[in-house]
């Protein structure tokens, strides 16, 4: 059986987007302010899956691992990657085509019997791309550590709101709604600091090197958002008149809408409180 063995990475870099085949005015209407130079901090993840070796109780060396990959990650370290990396002179650096250059680059050094299982790279905080498993934030919230299918590249992106809702079943009583949802059903409600995790699932589109504008996701999540946010979910948003307005409810509610505009919407994944968490996924 094999495990799965996860090890972070970080570096910091700078760039710009901007296809030398496009006019000026093509590039700031795809790119906006992402063709001036700026920079950005990347954290990237490498998971690994193979058999536990029964004499050393590991997957492999993690100084084996840092061996190969510290020299990968210290090439692209202070640097601009759009002209001091061969690679991204002719492909974007956006986080999905860094997601698929490390991917490539620690994938060959690998010795047999060891699997390149997902190579997840981060920019900032609230952007990611993943390449082979499916994808989580950051590691001050737990995660879940999900094999896609080969080479399947996903887009995540983070949104916050604030909104606060009481748990209560209308038809029920008072004594009913306080013995199933506790303090939860207090008829004033009380609010959460929400967290709402985006990922799109599909092919890079090799002259942007993005599997989805940012911006469009952007606009898209935020028309959603602007439902809720800063709303007592169940007396101001419609569709919890006849619904509790609970966060697998609110998930749904969310994955309905989005449907509508983003045709690559792989999977949600909200947080209540940092105890809380719903997801659901396509496949
Ligand atoms: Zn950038
Ligand atoms: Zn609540």
């Amino acid at each position: 059986m094999n495990v799965l063995l996860t090890r972070r990475f970080r570096f910091s870099a700078s760039h710009r987007y901007w296809v030398p085949a496009w006019s000026e005015e093509k590039n700031l209407q795809v790119f906006g302010p992402t063709t001036r130079d700026h920079g950005h901090n990347y954290t990237v993840f490498v998971t690994l899956s193979g058999p536990v070796d029964p004499v050393t109780g590991m997957v492999v060396n993690l100084s084996d691992v840092r061996r190969w990959v510290d020299p990968i990650i210290e090439e692209l370290d202070h640097r601009r990657l759009d002209r001091d990396i061969p690679f991204f002179r002719d492909h974007l650096p956006t986080t999905e085509n860094i997601a698929r250059y490390l991917w490539d680059r620690i994938a060959s050094l690998l010795p047999e019997g060891l699997q390149l299982a997902g190579v997840r790279v981060v920019e900032g905080e609230d952007l990611m791309a993943s390449v082979g498993v499916a994808p989580f934030m950051d590691s001050a919230r737990f995660s879940f550590e999900r094999p896609l299918q080969p080479g399947v590249m996903m887009l995540g992106r983070r949104y916050r709101f604030s909104a606060s809702h009481a748990m209560r079943v209308k038809e029920w009583d008072e004594e009913k709604n306080l013995q199933v949802y506790g303090k939860c059903s207090r008829p004033g409600g009380h609010g959460h600091d929400y967290i709402l995790e985006v990922y799109i699932a599909g092919e890079v589109d090799p002259e942007t090197g993005q599997l989805e504008d940012v911006r469009n996701l952007d606009q898209a999540v935020q028309r959603v958002l602007e439902m809720v946010d800063h709303r007592r979910l169940d007396q101001d948003v419609p569709y919890f008149r006849d619904r509790v307005a609970s966060s697998e409810n609110l998930l749904l509610f969310f994955y309905g809408e989005l449907s509508k505009t983003l045709s690559h919407l792989a999977g949600l994944r909200l947080w209540e409180t940092e105890n809380n968490v719903v997801e659901l996924w396509n496949r």
